[in-house]
């Protein structure tokens, strides 16, 4: 295989990683903006229980209120109740009382409703305390392992970019604008192999002269449809016969 066209193979694949990494380092922190937004939004239901418990414990604190308040006008009509002179004076205390009592009777159920609804209310708020502690836990590990990746994404991004350096210092001018031209054109698929008479990528037959000029290997040849250069029987892992390591230029 011409050294040129065993470069070209090499920076293809250079290029394909490149634009693999490019997308993982763009995709990741949308990973972790994700990741973000699930412990929001357990905060936010726990912040709602949170809510719904300080509520609780409000009205019962105020049904207790309300419950001393009657309970010292019970004290006070019991008093004046021994002052009564007459019989309708009397009952008019005594009536007021019975209404008081009621009142407290009635407090006094809805605080224990309130009782039986917290309850629940605490279980679930201490469940979810503790879930989203270790959901916080997990998420810490998460975007570490995120921005691990990241960092190695980048280094090795860094490696690939002078790697293709060195190979493009190493390829004729003309070569290389040959390799960028085809490259936009054909989203990265530079070379394409034609060892079975087809060419690999847009499946033209080949003309079986233009094979017998490919077997030789002595030029670039260009695919007649789709202008990628052609290989006719690649080394079976070309990339390593020229891999940093091997130099054939
Ligand atoms: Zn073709």
């Amino acid at each position: 295989m011409v050294d040129e066209l065993a470069l070209a193979v090499r920076l293809q694949s250079l290029d394909s990683k490149t634009a693999s990494l490019e997308l993982e380092v763009a995709t990741l922190p949308k990973q972790l903006a994700e990741i973000e937004r699930k412990l929001e939004a357990h905060n936010r239901r726990l912040e709602a229980d949170r809510a719904a418990l300080a509520a609780n414990q409000r009205d019962r604190k105020k049904l207790e209120g309300d419950i001393q308040v009657h309970e010292q006008k019970i004290s006070k009509l019991r008093d004046q109740m021994l002052q009564a002179k007459t019989n309708e004076q009397y009952r008019a205390f005594q009536s007021e009382i019975g209404w008081c009592e009621t009142e407290i009777r009635k407090g006094e159920d809805k605080i224990l409703d309130f009782m039986e609804q917290s309850e629940p209310l605490e279980k679930s708020l201490k469940t979810a305390e503790s879930e989203l502690k270790q959901q916080a836990e997990r998420i810490e590990k998460e975007k570490a392992r995120v921005r691990e990746r990241i960092a190695a994404d980048r280094k090795q991004l860094m490696e690939v970019q002078a790697e293709r350096k060195d190979i493009v210092s190493r390829m004729d001018p003309k070569f290389y604008a040959d390799y960028e031209r085809i490259r936009r054109k054909t989203h990265g698929s530079v070379v394409a192999d034609a060892t079975d008479g087809h060419c690999s990528a847009c499946m033209i037959t080949l003309r079986p002269q233009f094979v017998q000029d490919l077997k030789k290997g002595d030029r670039i040849m260009h695919c007649e449809s789709c202008s990628r250069m052609l290989t006719y029987n690649p080394a079976v892992s070309f990339e390593n016969n020229v891999g940093p390591a091997a130099t054939t230029a």
